[in-house]
């Protein structure tokens, strides 16, 4: 089978290392030279390309390219593609792009591997990253399912845990879990480097794994953190008024000296989050 995949960069390289290990074929296209050179000399595609027309024998062709520029690459792509080849993007937004997409390409199934590191570009692709990590497809009512088929399998294949949900669905919820993080974690970086330089310089020396680990999303690539909130801007806005609201409580509580509501409210997450992690683990896979 070959396997076409457009914007070599994280995702893109990442999917092609694991897809060749597995004995795909795999074609690619970028947008500059330098980058279609590089991730041949690293073993992440067979062939590439700047120039569309490689995928003519693509049977799927995963689209990898950031959310601003998925449509315009499919509408480069339409002209080079047999009527038969199954399209899917890896967008972190589905509504938007299911539904620009799904009305010029039958064979188009929305896709998002909840995979990534703070890492971008063809430098950033890692064998591996999907193993064991949800990967989620948003088919809607008119999507073939031969095509959902086709995705699946190669999903499959990647050894990722495979979800289904509708693209709406799948917006609300990556924007808890997700985009919301993303804006807490950019927010309590800016806290940290506006305090007085001393005490920046001090803390700067102190922290540890906690900052480590809390910080880590927010110290992400900056382009995507803005296609988060600007293709998902709704769910996003929701999603950090009930954050805002939930800090002002917890404000509130230490304005007030009210230690045993404090405390009670930390019992309660101390007891949500392995619940709310196990839960995920135990839930309902696709067939
Ligand atoms: P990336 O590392 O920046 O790679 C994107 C690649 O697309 C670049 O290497 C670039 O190739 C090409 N590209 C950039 N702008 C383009 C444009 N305007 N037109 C055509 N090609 C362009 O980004 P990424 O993190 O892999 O993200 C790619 C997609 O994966 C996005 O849609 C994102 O939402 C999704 N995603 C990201 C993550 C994550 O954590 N990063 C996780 C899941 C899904 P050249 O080098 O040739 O310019």
């Amino acid at each position: 089978m070959n396997i076409g995949i457009v914007g070599l960069g994280l995702i893109g390289g990442s999917l092609g290392l694991d897809l060749r290990s597995r004995g795909y074929k795999v074609l690619g296209v970028s947008r500059r030279e330098q980058t279609c050179t590089q991730a041949i000399t690293r073993g992440v595609v067979d062939h590439a390309s700047v120039n569309p027309a490689i995928l003519a024998t693509a049977d799927i062709v995963f689209i990898c390219t950031p959310l601003a520029a998925i449509l315009q690459t499919v509408e480069q792509l339409i002209p080079h593609l047999s009527l038969e080849t199954v399209l899917t993007d890896v967008g972190s937004v589905k509504l938007p792009i299911v539904e620009a997409i799904a009305p010029v390409w039958d064979n188009f199934v929305g896709g998002h591997p909840m995979a990534g590191t703070a890492d971008s570009g063809i430098e950033a692709a890692v064998p591996n990253l999907f193993s064991l990590k949800p990967y989620v497809l948003t088919p809607i009512a008119t999507t073939p399912t031969h095509a959902v088929k086709a995705v699946e399998e190669i999903v499959r294949h990647l050894g990722a845990t495979l979800y289904h949900c509708r693209p709406y669905d799948h917006d609300r919820a990556v924007s808890l879990i997700s985009h919301l993080p993303v804006m807490v974690s950019a927010s309590l970086i800016t806290t940290c480097m506006s305090d007085e330089p001393d005490v920046v310089k001090l803390a700067q020396q102190l922290a540890s794994s906690g900052f480590r680990d809390t910080s880590r999303v927010g110290g992400g690539n900056p382009e995507l953190g803005v296609m988060m909130a600007q293709y998902n801007k709704e769910e996003l806005l929701r999603s950090l008024q009930h954050y805002h609201h939930n800090l002002e409580a917890l404000i509130n509580l230490i304005k007030q000296e009210d230690w045993t509501s404090l405390k009670q409210q930390l019992e309660l997450n101390q007891l949500a989050r392995p619940q709310f992690l196990q839960d995920a683990s135990a839930m309902p896979k696709a067939p």
